[in-house]
């Protein structure tokens, strides 16, 4: 059942907007999605219909023709023309009527304009003939799959692109034979023909556009039944280990996700199928197709090598997507305002599916016996510590930046739409809702939510519905909470003072203000942790003002240390306890919870990052005490991670190379310490990442030469690649030999192609990488994302950032054009891999001097290259 809200509160300014095209004659819409032509058609428009069908062609460079038959229901749309959503060249048009009617095509601005005179009041037909766009249709030599988020359907074929006009859609494909297919709707039967095959689907479930999807080409598949459903899955693996270590678990995870969903939401899974894929290079982690959800086949097909975190990636994606099929495919945000929402709860849910994993007290991972990873349990159930891994040091990458962002962002065209995605919505969006989860009580916050989908199920929603859903089950004040929290950026510093008299705590005062000096409160719930000898006390403080005087603690013998945030589930900067510093250099933190620990790591680098009472240098030298000290996985890759990025960003470029033999000799004798085979690798890693002394990389080149890593740590085909990927970057003796015999070790055709693009990115010849980056500014060489990325990696590693400098004023220049062309994360991710590493004060100085040439620059755009520069501008404090 559909609920088309009309949003009330745009109230007379919507109708002034709208006059512009209700007129006769009137100019078209202008390009992309405006808001308020969605929400004029919105109002118009009902019971939609897409009859589509595509020919796949063999040849990729040869166009995909089209053929559509649009129905629907129209109310009072006036004298104006409907303007139809297709982003395309005119001449992509080859053909229109309209209500049996040859119409002559009108094609401005993105839109196809149906004429009115053409229209009725009631039931209407258009078809049209046309030729699809390439950019959502992500063609490959052997298969194609389309991603249409957030407003790319508009390039494949005309439609009404907008989230709350959703539709039902009936496909056929023709593709060349021997291939493969799936859309969201079941395939009814095909018929083959000579080279080609044609395949009809049935009509699908009612679908937003953006969630319309097929998949087409050579793939193996593998059915089960799971819980009495049907499901399929497509991939491309070849490699035998991976596929029989990964596809149990697999089918098990999403067995279990879609029962934990409908457990916690009370409704069964809205869909009539439920099949997925697994895409090679994939742009994104997964993509939510309602019944054919899309993968990145590297996160899912793991091997015995795989880490706790590459198996706890696994677990929360399959959740994730999972879950996004009743946040997001069956209620929908009603505008792409709302992204975060459908975001927010998959990240959620994937949280507690996780932790809901059966065996889940069993602890460490699955394994055959072996000894093979199959699958994730937490390690002790330690489930706060995954949380707070997974999401505050990305929240934080953002929030501590200029670049920083409230949760709910303005978009008053669709076609900036991909520009909201970033870390705040999916990270500091989990943690939001987890203190809200905290603040109302869980029984309270899951009534909530299935109030809400209860009355806006198969339909849209915004986010004052739902905290309206929400506000029926609790006291909290939900709009002062909601001010900060989603309509505010940025984070808090809290501070903590103490007094003790004779021994014993008389005072211990926390304050909240915003950590840019503003009178803010962010309402929220964590604990305390005073830390004697032989215990440890704990107290919860519930920080809903400005300041908290805890009365728990008085009296109380004066403590070694104060960790504050020691259940690591309050967000900000917290005042560092220069004792704790002590205690962790002389390893007495051995009864410190393995989340105290790893919320005090956290704590340690924002507070460096901050300039305040710790230096880069300092912290080095704690992350490398507790490397061979630290005993939870998540936890040491943390210090790992620290170790990585204050090596190359924030040390004075002269202490590298004097530092590099001592932390390649910390990571390989913590390696024959740790006991578990992922933290030796994850050990392993990090050293490979430093690799800066002669002796470290003739190890490593043996290693990779005999195929014999050191004992306890397994190496995968990729592990190999990255080794050879890393002696070519530090130019090793006859490294071009290296790369040559990497690629005949490389049998699968997917993952050589990418292996042969990223050579001239690894060239020792600046002349060649520069021929490399300028092909970059083509659009269609930027089609693989994924491959680009990875290139960009090795262009602009520290150790070429001399010569790669160079590149960054173009990297900039293109930028609006890769947000034009890219998916949604591109633009982020662009920015990411080149200015990543950057310490210069002469990139610091470019990145300034654009902006300041750029003044009226895309707001959204602005705010991620002042995320992507954050570090560069803290090394230029931090190092000189
Ligand atoms: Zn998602």
């Amino acid at each position: 059942m559909s609920k088309l809200r009309t949003a009330a509160f745009l109230g007379s300014f919507l109708l002034l907007v709208l006059t512009g095209f209700g007129q006769s004659g009137a100019a078209a819409p202008p390009s992309g999605v405006p808001f308020a032509l969605a929400r004029h058609r919105a109002q118009v428009l009902k019971a939609i219909q897409y009859e589509l069908c595509f020919h796949l062609p063999a040849d990729k460079e040869k166009p995909v023709s089209g053929e559509e038959i649009l129905r629907f229901t129209l109310g009072a749309n006036g004298e104006s023309p409907l303007p139809l959503d297709f982003k395309a060249a005119s001449e992509a048009v080859r053909s229109l009527s309209i209500n049996g009617v040859p119409s002559p095509v009108r094609f401005e601005n993105e839109h196809l304009l149906l004429p009115a005179a053409a229209l009725r009041a009631g039931t209407n037909t258009v078809e049209v003939a046309f030729i699809a766009g390439n950019p959502a249709l992500n063609r490959n030599s052997e298969f194609v799959y389309t991603l249409l988020v957030p407003d790319r359907a508009r390039t494949l074929f005309p439609c009404f692109d907008q989230p709350d006009l959703k539709a039902v859609y009936r496909l056929t494909l023709t593709a060349p034979a021997g291939w493969k297919v799936m859309s969201n709707a079941p395939l009814l039967d095909s018929t083959s023909d000579g080279d080609s095959c044609r395949f009809r689907f049935g009509l699908s479930d009612r679908l937003s556009t953006y969630l319309f999807s097929f998949v087409a080409g050579r793939f193996a598949s593998t059915d089960r039944i799971v819980d009495g459903r049907p499901m399929r899955f497509l991939y491309r693996e070849t490699d035998s280990t991976r596929l029989r270590l990964s596809i149990d678990s697999i089918f098990r995870i999403e067995g279990q996700a879609l029962r934990f969903m409908r457990d916690y939401t009370g409704i069964d899974y809205p869909f009539r199928k439920f099949d997925f894929v697994a895409i090679p290079d994939f742009q994104f982690g997964g993509m939510e197709h309602a019944g054919a959800i899309q993968y990145k086949a590297s996160s899912l097909f793991l091997d015995s090598g795989a880490t706790l975190e590459q198996l706890i990636g696994r677990s929360n994606l399959l959740s994730h997507e999972t879950a996004h099929m009743w946040f997001g495919d069956w209620v929908t945000m009603a505008w792409f305002n709302d992204v975060w929402m459908k975001e927010v709860f998959a990240n959620f849910m994937a949280d507690k599916i996780t932790e809901y994993h059966e065996g889940y007290e069993r602890g460490g991972a699955w394994r055959s016996s072996s000894g093979e990873a199959l699958g994730v349990t937490m390690p002790g159930g330690n489930y706060d510590l995954k949380f707070l891994t997974d999401h505050y040091s990305a929240a934080y990458s953002v929030d501590r930046t200029a670049g920083a962002h409230p949760i709910r962002q303005q978009l008053d065209n669709l076609q900036e739409a991909g520009s909201l995605y970033g870390n705040i919505i999916y990270h500091k969006t989990p943690i939001v809702m987890r203190q809200l989860e905290r603040v109302m009580g869980t029984d309270a916050f899951r009534d909530g939510l299935r109030d809400y989908l209860k009355i806006y199920g198969g339909g849209n929603a915004t986010w004052p519905d739902l905290i309206r859903m929400l506000q029926r089950h609790t006291k909290l004040d939900l709009a002062a909470w909601n001010a900060v929290w989603v309509n505010g950026a940025g984070r808090p510093f809290i501070d903590l003072k103490g007094k003790v008299e004779k021994g014993r705590i008389a005072d211990l005062t926390l304050t909240q203000r915003g950590e840019d000096g503003s009178a803010r409160i962010w309402p929220q719930v964590f604990s305390v942790a005073l830390v004697y000898p032989h215990r440890i006390d704990t107290l919860t403080v519930r920080m809903i003002t400005p300041v908290v005087h805890l009365r728990a603690a008085i009296g109380r013998e004066d403590p070694q240390c104060i960790l504050l945030n020691a259940d690591g589930q309050g967000y900000g900067r917290f005042e560092l306890d220069g004792r704790s510093v002590k205690l962790l250099l002389q390893d007495s933190a051995k009864e410190w919870s393995a989340v105290s620990r790893a919320a005090t790591y956290i704590n340690f680098y924002e507070n460096m990052l901050a300039a305040h009472k710790i230096s880069p240098l300092r912290l080095l030298e704690i992350d490398r005490h507790r490397l061979s000290h630290e005993p939870e996985e998540l936890a040491l890759n943390i210090l790992l991670d620290q170790l990585n990025s204050i090596f190359w960003r924030f040390l004075p470029a002269e202490a590298r190379d004097s530092l590099a033999p001592l932390l390649e000799n910390d990571c390989w004798q913590a390696l024959s310490v740790v006991r578990s085979d992922n933290e030796k690798k994850l050990l392993f890693r990090a050293y490979t990442n430093i690799l800066l002394s002669p002796a470290a990389q003739q190890r490593i080149y043996a290693i990779w030469k005999d195929r014999q890593p050191p004992p306890g740590v397994k190496l995968s085909e990729d592990d190999y690649t990255g080794l050879a990927a890393a002696l070519a970057l530090r130019n090793y003796p006859d490294y071009p030999a290296i790369l040559e015999e990497q690629a005949s070790r490389i049998h699968n055709k997917d993952r050589l192609e990418r292996w042969l693009y990223l050579q001239p990115a690894l060239s020792a010849d600046v002349a060649v990488r520069d021929r490399f980056f300028a092909t970059l500014q083509d659009a269609k060489a930027r089609r693989k994302e994924a491959w680009v990325l990875s290139a960009l990696g090795y262009l602009h590693h520290p150790l070429r950032a001399a010569a790669s400098e160079k590149y960054l004023p173009a990297t900039l220049d293109w930028l609006e054009d890769i947000q034009r062309t890219g998916d949604v994360f591109f633009p982020q991710s662009w920015l990411q891999a080149s200015f990543g590493y950057y310490r210069s004060a002469s990139a610091a100085a470019l990145v300034r001097d654009f902006l300041k040439a750029h003044p009226g620059y895309n707001p959204k755009l602005k705010a991620k290259i002042l995320q992507a520069a954050d570090n560069l501008f803290r090394a230029e404090v931090l190092t000189h």
